[in-house]
């Protein structure tokens, strides 16, 4: 009877393939141990506060990157070493220290580090730019767990709120990674990525650490949870398990993963409306970049000498109705410019929209009153001339006919004294 069920049993065992999916599995947890297993020996993080001692990074209205990279850095580390099995190390404690790049990466060798984040903030030489990036290697494995972990920390950028610069490698004219301490890290078999937490000189990004150094903490706190998420650790003190987080699955690239090194490749803008009243032209702008994308966009109303604050381009969107406002009493220029992912520049077509119409009616009417004060003033001053004139020659005429009348006067007195002396003559006559 027990031989009989056995029997059955390994038939069943010998019919489903059976054994050889529990050999594999078995010969599978030995070769490729799950990463908890293997965790005797803990991650190894280093973290690289960028800049220091005379190298003080970039300088924008009192902020010192050196300083805020040391501050980010520190609590970064304080908050990593909440989690188990995971060792922290700072390439610099303090900010009279200045390391070179290859010291830094030399310093995570020696550390036989499996990871390394070079902390920065970051600076642009117009200051128009904002918003946050990660900088990885563009190389095979290298770019695979860099772009793994970019993803999570630009998600958590999302969430507070920053701009999205996004994740990109850059080759510097060698062909090989751009950034120092990429390059350097890499040749020793280190993967470094250089995270730009936000700008230090723009005020869209200054909301982000100008109240003082518990926002640069929080920064810290931010990217270490980014790594905690990425090595899937647990921590009892904060009640954290990223045991199960969905680590982002980047595939080894085959070939070199080169930057967009051309500026954008449409960017055009049209007309669809004025509105007089309201003062604003509403434009519709397209642009579009086929190697990267399309970052920021800015609207001039000058031709291109100057703009307002660049405005970020909706993601995955090719097309924007833009509401541009108008000044008044001047002749416009709108045109657009484009910013990819390299900050690279395209400027749109120019529309010319004459001074607003409003203004040109109101200053018409203006002149038109103004040209029939002139004229009522004209005539007036002709009419009073006028009356002046017939004034004049009435009195004249009226002098004329004065010396008409006394000389009839002195006229008719004559004739009567003739009378009279003739009467009188007459009267003498008759007498005699
Ligand atoms: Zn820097």
């Amino acid at each position: 009877m027990t031989g009989a069920i056995f029997y059955k049993f390994m038939r069943y065992f010998i019919l489903n393939k059976l054994p050889g999916i529990f050999l594999a599995t078995f010969l599978m947890f030995f070769l490729f141990p799950p990463l908890n297993i293997i965790a005797d020996q803990p991650i190894v993080v280093v973290l690289d506060p960028g800049h220091g001692g005379d190298n003080k990074g970039a300088l924008h209205n009192g902020y010192i990157e050196k300083e805020m990279n040391l501050i980010v850095a520190k609590a970064m580390k304080e908050e990593l070493e909440k989690y188990e099995g995971i060792v922290v190390y700072l390439t610099r404690e303090d900010d009279t220290i200045d390391m070179n790049l290859k010291e830094r990466a030399k310093f995570a060798e020696n550390k036989k580090a499996d990871f390394m984040f070079s902390l920065h903030f970051n600076m642009s030489a117009t200051h128009m730019l904002y918003g946050a990036e990660v900088w990885i290697s563009a190389f095979d494995d290298f770019y695979a767990k860099g772009h793994s972990f970019g993803q999570i920390q630009m998600a958590a950028y999302d969430d507070l709120g920053l701009f999205n610069r996004g994740i990109k490698t850059r080759l510097n004219n060698s062909g090989d990674d751009y950034y120092g301490i990429i390059r350097e890290s890499r040749k020793l078999g280190i993967n470094t990525v250089l995270i730009e937490h936000c700008h230090l000189d723009h005020v869209i990004d200054e909301e982000f650490y100008a109240l003082g150094d518990f926002q640069l903490e929080e920064f810290g706190k931010l990217t270490a949870a980014s790594v905690a998420k990425y090595y899937q650790l647990k921590s009892s003190l904060l009640d954290i398990d990223y045991s199960d987080y969905p680590v982002p699955a980047v595939p080894v690239p085959t070939e070199v993963m080169k930057q967009d090194l051309s500026p954008p490749d449409v960017c055009y803008i049209e007309l669809m409306m004025v509105n007089e009243e309201a003062k604003e032209a509403v434009i519709n702008l397209t642009a579009e970049d086929y190697d990267s994308r399309i970052l920021y966009y800015g609207i001039s109303l000058d031709g291109g000498i100057s703009f307002d604050t660049l405005r970020p381009f909706p993601a995955g969107e090719t097309e924007l109705t833009v509401t541009v406002n108008l000044p008044t009493g001047t002749e416009i220029s709108i045109l657009a410019a484009a910013y990819n992912a390299y900050d690279r520049i395209t400027q749109s077509n120019i529309i010319l929209i004459d001074p607003l119409t409003e203004a040109e009616i109101l200053a018409e009417i203006e002149e038109d009153e103004e040209e029939l004060l002139d004229v009522t003033e004209v005539s007036l001053k002709e009419f009073t001339q006028e009356l002046v004139e017939m004034q004049e020659q009435i009195e004249k005429k009226l002098n004329e006919y004065h010396f008409i009348i006394i000389g009839i006067v002195i006229l008719m007195l004559i004739l009567i004294a003739v009378i009279i002396s003739r009467v009188d003559l007459l009267r003498r006559l008759m007498k005699s």
